[in-house]
C-alpha cells in the first residue's frame, strides 16, 4: 500500500504545504495519523509519511531504507530484520511505554535511539485498571447484557451477587509508576495493597506498597494486577503453575501486556473454577482473542484501550514528535529507553 505524504496525512488538519525546491531535514514515517495537532508540527521542515495501516515485518521493512525517523504503535513490529534495512534511520519513536514490540538490542547495536512515552499514561491505565476489577467484582458486564436482552424482572435477593473489595488484599505484579497509581485507587476502595517487584521499596514514598514475595503474593491475593513490561524474564510469568499457585477464587487483572499469561492455561483454571474471574485489556496474539475467553462469563474483556482517553493520547502524540524533532536536530531525545540488557 501506498503511503500518504506532506500534504494530505491528517484529514481536518493538513498542515503547512512542504516548500517548493526546499530539501526536506529528513523523512518522518508514521504507521499511522496520530492526534494533532502533533505530526504536522514537523511540516514543513520535514517530509512526513503515513502508512496509515499497520503493517506486518514485511511491509515495514519495505517501507524503511530512507527514512529517519520512525513512529510506531505497540503493534508495530520493529524487528532486527525491520531494523537492518534501514539506511538513515536514527530514532524509532513509540506511541506508547512498553517497547516490546522493538528489538532494542538491534537498535542500540546501530545506533538508533528508541523513545516512549512514560507518565502520561499512567492515570487513564490505572482507571481502566480499576474499571475492569469493578466490572469483574460486582458482575457489571454481565447485568448490561442481562438488562438489554430483557432479563431484568425485578429486584431479586440473590440477583448478580458479586464481591465487595473493601477488606481484600490487592496483590501488584510490578510497582511502578502505574502499580502504585492503581494502589492508590485500590486502597480508596479499603483493599490492602501488597506488591513483587525487582527494586526494594522506596522509602521515600509513602504510597510504594510494601513488598512480598512472589509466592506470597500468589498465595495471599484476592486479586492480582499486572504491571511489569514485557520482556524475555516475564513472559509467560502466569502459566499454568503461577495460576495454580494463585488463592482459589481469586481474581487476575491484566492491563500490562498479554504475553503475560498463558492464555490457554488462564481458560482451564477459569473453567475449573479455580479462579473467580479475570479482566483482560490485552491479549497474547492481539488482535487474536482466545474463544473461550469469548464465551466465558467470567471475564471482561477491553480493546487494549489502557491509554485510550483523548487527553492521554493528545499528550503522547506530542511527546513522540517532540523527540523526534529533537533527535533529528542532533540534540538529545527527553524519553530515551536504555537497550534490553540494561534493567528496563
Ligand atoms: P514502570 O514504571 O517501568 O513500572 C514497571 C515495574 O515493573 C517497575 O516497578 C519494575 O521494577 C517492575 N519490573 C520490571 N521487570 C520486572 C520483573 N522481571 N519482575 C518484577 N518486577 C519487574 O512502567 P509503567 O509505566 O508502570 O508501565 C508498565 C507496563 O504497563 C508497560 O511496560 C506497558 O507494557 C504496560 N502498559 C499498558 C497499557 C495499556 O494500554 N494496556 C498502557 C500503558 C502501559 P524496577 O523499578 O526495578 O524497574
Amino acid at each position: 500500500m501506498a503511503t500518504r505524504s506532506s500534504e494530505d496525512f491528517v484529514s481536518g488538519d493538513p498542515g503547512e504545504p512542504a516548500v517548493e525546491g526546499a530539501p526536506a531535514a529528513g523523512v518522518v514515517l508514521a504507521t499511522r495519523a496520530l492526534p494533532e495537532p502533533s505530526l504536522s508540527t514537523l511540516l514543513p521542515e520535514f517530509d512526513v509519511r503515513v502508512l496509515g495501516y499497520g503493517p506486518n515485518e514485511d511491509e515495514l521493512a519495505a517501507e524503511i531504507e530512507d527514512v529517519d525517523a520512525l513512529i510506531t504503535l505497540v503493534s508495530d513490529p520493529v524487528t532486527e530484520r525491520v531494523i537492518a534495512k534501514a539506511r538513515k534511520l536514527k530514532i524509532v519513536a513509540n506511541y506508547a511505554v512498553g517497547v516490546n514490540n522493538i528489538d532494542r538490542a538491534a537498535a542500540a547495536a546501530r545506533g538508533i535511539v528508541v523513545t516512549n512515552t512514560p507518565g502520561v499514561l499512567t492515570d487513564a491505565t490505572a482507571d481502566l485498571t480499576m474499571a475492569l476489577l469493578l466490572a469483574i467484582a460486582r458482575r457489571v458486564v454481565e447485568g448490561d447484557r442481562m438488562v438489554r436482552a430483557g432479563g431484568f424482572a425485578g429486584w431479586a435477593p440473590d440477583l448478580l451477587v458479586g464481591r465487595e473489595l473493601r477488606g481484600k488484599i490487592l496483590g501488584i505484579v510490578g510497582p511502578g509508576r502505574i502499580g502504585r497509581a492503581v494502589a492508590r485507587r485500590a486502597r480508596g476502595f479499603g483493599m490492602t495493597v501488597i506488591a513483587f517487584g525487582r527494586s526494594p521499596r522506596a522509602e521515600d514514598d509513602p504510597e510504594d506498597p510494601p513488598r512480598v514475595s512472589f509466592d506470597e503474593l500468589l498465595r495471599r491475593s484476592d486479586v492480582i494486577s499486572l504491571h511489569v513490561p514485557l520482556n524475555e524474564e516475564t513472559r509467560g510469568m502466569f502459566d499454568r503453575d503461577t495460576l495454580l499457585r494463585m488463592k482459589p477464587g481469586s481474581l487476575l487483572i491484566n492491563t500490562a501486556r498479554g504475553g503475560l499469561i498463558d492464555e490457554a492455561a488462564l481458560v482451564v483454571a477459569l473453567e475449573s473454577g479455580h479462579l473467580g474471574g479475570a479482566g483482560l485489556d490485552v491479549y497474547e496474539n492481539e488482535p487474536a482473542v482466545l474463544p473461550a475467553l469469548l464465551d466465558s462469563d467470567r471475564v471482561v474483556l477491553m480493546p487494549h484501550a489502557g491509554s485510550a482517553t483523548a487527553e492521554t493520547r493528545r499528550e503522547m502524540a506530542r511527546m513522540v514528535v517532540e523527540d523526534v524533532r529533537r533527535v533529528l536536530s542532533g540534540e538529545k531525545p527527553l524519553r530515551a529507553v536504555p537497550p534490553e540488557s540494561s534493567r528496563r
